[in-house]
């Protein structure tokens, strides 16, 4: 599965009509946050591919022609909270930063996330038994704690996350929130325990093979 991953900064070479001849072989595109509705639903429209995003803080709001209030792409898919099995691929979604003054918006404590990760459990151990991993993408908004974190708290990352990984052993966790230009973390890949992370603020291509499908784990064929 060949993806295209987008995050907080309109990009010009995507955001042009030429898309479809620059990235002829995206298959699917992933939205890590702070982005404008508009622009996912451009990707997606000229593209022509499932879209599947989570919200950042910075989040952008529209309005349509008679003044109703857009604030999520049309056409595109959330993964807030949420897991969906795609062409082979488990994917998973935790939007959001963590909590720095009283804005509205996606911002939550550490606890707050804590308790977003154990909600998703059971949906994840359902995924174990019927496919013999927990999750192959965790789609996140911040990083995790201490993996390229910006300087300051805002752009601090979730120890949550890192629960997360040890628990779980997802594939991939990609997020966006550590906008490169503005000089944070230069390192945009990470290996910790089984994942790989990735910061995509910008964009970046991902190729990710879909593992053959596991109906039952060896427990419950022994039991069987
Ligand atoms: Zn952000």
């Amino acid at each position: 599965m060949r993806f295209l991953t987008v995050s907080d900064e309109v990009v010009p070479a995507i955001y042009s009509l030429s898309i479809k001849d620059r990235f002829p072989e995206i298959q699917t595109v992933l939205g890590c946050g702070d982005l404008p509705p508009y622009y996912l639903e451009f990707i997606v429209t000229m593209l022509g591919v499932s879209c599947f995003y989570v919200r950042g803080n910075h989040d952008k709001v529209e309005y349509s022609e008679s003044g109703e209030v857009l604030d999520a792409p049309r056409g595109c898919i959330s993964l807030e909270g949420r897991c969906v099995y795609h062409e082979g691929l488990l994917l998973a979604g935790l939007g959001g930063s963590l909590r720095y003054n009283r804005d509205s918006g996606a911002q939550y404590t550490e606890s707050e996330m804590l308790r977003r990760v154990w909600l998703l459990t059971p949906r994840l151990l359902l995924n174990r038994l019927r496919y013999g991993r927990y999750l192959d993408i965790l789609l996140t908004h911040a990083p995790p704690l201490g993996i390229h974190n910006g300087p300051d708290f805002p752009h601090r990352g979730f120890r949550a996350l890192l629960l997360f990984m040890e628990r779980f052993a997802p594939r991939y966790l990609i997020h966006g929130h550590i906008h490169r230009s503005y000089g944070f973390s230069a390192v945009t890949e990470t290996h910790y325990r089984h994942t790989t992370v990735l910061n995509t603020a910008g964009y970046r291509l991902l190729t990710v093979d879909a593992l053959a499908q596991e109906h039952a784990t060896s427990t419950d064929r022994e039991a069987s």
